[in-house]
């Protein structure tokens, strides 16, 4: 019987039979695992409160037959109590674990995808961060950390330092006038995403609404969904709060 201690995070959870949820956490030693939480949906449940989705908490799990764990104990590690207070965190904060679940990791630990999660989150428990360009940002890293970053320092398609006047997630990076595709980028947005990816982030977190945050978003998304190759529907709910800047 394989038995788990963990730190963890909740992806989301989903209605299993009368009264029982399922659970899919990321953990930090042993990647995704799906927790069947026996009478989860019942009021007088212990779990219930510590299993919803963005919790970070430390479990006991045992693995049952087939492909599920059963919780034992779960505790929280951060309470997350500024996050759960603002709909534009936890939106935020669900734009970030959809793409978490959306890994093809079962059983595969990745240790630095799990600190850049719980970075994350205690990034939008911070009232002095704006949670608006947290999941942008997370998707760039995610990418960075899987080898899959794009670029934005010069061409991608001829390697040339000239001017940049474009962006094309499936080619994955900025574009040269000569080798143009995919989308007009401005030259705050690209300057914002160099932030972001060169270790300025807690700068950008602090301004409200930062030039070009609409264009970034929207490129975070479409190099987030090319590289899984699907949509994401919570990411794609959380509106831009400043309209992208027009093409030129
Ligand atoms: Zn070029």
């Amino acid at each position: 019987m394989k038995e788990i201690r963990d730190d963890a995070v909740v992806l989301r959870t989903y209605k299993s039979g009368e009264s029982d949820r399922v659970v899919v956490l990321w953990t930090r030693n042993y990647g995704k695992v799906r927790v069947l939480a026996k009478g989860i949906r019942k009021t007088t449940s212990r779990l219930g409160g510590n299993l919803e989705t963005l919790a970070h908490v430390n479990v006991d799990l045992v693995k049952t037959r087939g492909e599920f764990y059963i919780a034992r104990h779960v505790a929280h590690r951060e309470r997350l109590t500024t996050l759960r207070k603002s709909y534009a965190r936890i939106n935020a904060g669900y734009a970030v674990v959809e793409v978490m679940d959306a890994i093809p990791s079962d059983d595969v630990a990745d240790e630095d995808i799990f600190e850049l999660l719980t970075r994350v989150l205690l990034t939008l428990d911070d009232e002095t961060y704006d949670p608006m360009l947290v999941p942008s940002s997370f998707y760039f890293k995610l990418l960075a950390l899987d080898g899959s970053g794009p670029v934005v320092d010069v061409c991608v398609n001829c390697g040339r330092d000239v001017p940049l006047v474009a962006f094309d997630a499936e080619v994955g990076g900025t574009l040269c006038a000569d080798c143009r595709s995919g989308t007009s980028i401005s030259p705050n947005a690209l300057q914002l995403i160099r932030r972001i990816m060169s270790g300025d982030l807690a700068a950008v977190l602090r301004e409200e609404s930062p030039a070009g945050a609409g264009e970034v978003m929207a490129i975070a998304l479409d190099s987030i969904e090319s590289h899984f190759g699907k949509q994401l529907r919570a990411a794609r709910s959380t509106p831009p709060l400043s309209p992208p800047s027009p093409a030129r």
